[in-house]
């Protein structure tokens, strides 16, 4: 990774080539093998499944800084663009560092619009306090995404945010396959951000988004430019209004592909992706080679 992200600096993935091209499985290294087993189900799909044809050559895409001081450096990989997703509420931070972060953006990027993504970390009340604050300041706020933890808390802000004509996106209230239903539902969010691993695959997430009857931002997890192929097919499927939030390659170092889906002006393309020999190679990450493979095969009984 070029920054912190996620609290990770280096990411894991585990790639594999079927009929269809190449998939990648990347659940996050502490999660269990049932969870695991899902983005594994999204992977198979991808590289061997039955996936609807789509003609959609480009997909928009946000950039996305981290909660770092320097804005400039960390939005220069993402070139022009016209959404941005500033990370806020990190830990160790405080709702100034937000304001401030909000504030060179807008002077560096006048036109941009602007997502702020709290990872749950806010209570109703400091959601209201900046909600209220960037309504004053006239922000070219798209929306909060997941402002507060529950699904619940969520409800009840997404009232109170009315008065300053704010809406509120779901990301983590939405992780497992019966979540966006619940979310919606409950009134508990004006959009919602789907992933495709997560949700087992581009079929279950065009069901699940279908059902869900709300407009969907789709997003990655920080995969390589393999794993975002998948997003950004389902982006493409999907054709929802709201940029997908899936130019997260410009977050990696290094990538796999001599083709990264790098943003160029607030775009990547909807293709395949075929990773380079000699990257692999070079990437390989020796010490958890083992380990992957015993999980992919506990993962993959997971599934059976
Ligand atoms: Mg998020």
């Amino acid at each position: 990774m070029r920054t912190k992200f996620r609290g990770l600096t280096t990411r894991e993935v585990l790639l594999f080539e079927g009929p269809n091209g190449w998939a990648e499985w990347s659940p996050f290294t502490e999660y269990e093998d049932e969870e695991a087993s899902i983005w594994l189900k999204a992977a198979i799909e991808w590289a061997f499944g039955d996936i609807p044809k789509t003609d959609v050559k480009n997909i928009k895409v946000n950039a996305t800084l981290p909660a770092v001081k320097d804005v400039q450096k960390a939005l220069e990989p993402f070139g022009k663009f016209e959404v941005v997703k500033i990370k806020v509420a990190e830990a160790g931070q405080t709702l100034q560092d937000d304001l401030d972060r909000i504030h060179q953006v807008r002077e560096h990027h006048p036109d941009a619009r602007i997502r702020l993504d709290a990872n749950g970390n806010w209570d109703i009340e400091t959601a209201l306090k900046i909600a209220k604050t960037i309504y004053q300041e006239n922000v070219p706020l798209e929306y909060l995404e997941q402002p507060v933890r529950t699904i619940a808390e969520m409800a009840e802000l997404k009232l109170k945010l009315q008065e300053f004509n704010i809406k509120i996106a779901a990301d983590e209230s939405v992780r497992k396959v019966s979540d966006p239903l619940a979310v919606a539902q409950a009134k508990a969010a004006d959009i919602l951000v789907l992933k495709v691993a997560p949700l087992g695959g581009i079929n279950n997430a065009l069901a699940i988004a279908k059902e869900a009857g709300l407009p969907v931002v789709v997003s990655s997890a920080l995969e390589t430019s393999v794993g975002i192929s998948m997003g950004a097919h389902l982006a493409a499927l999907l054709g929802s209004e709201y940029a997908s939030g899936l130019g997260t390659a410009a977050l990696l170092e290094i990538d796999v592909t001599d083709t990264p889906l790098i943003p160029v002006d607030g775009k990547i393309p909807v293709t395949r992706i075929v990773p380079n020999i000699d990257a692999l190679a070079k990437l390989q990450a020796a010490d958890s080679t083992t380990w992957w493979m015993k999980r992919f095969e506990s993962s993959l009984k997971c599934l059976t």
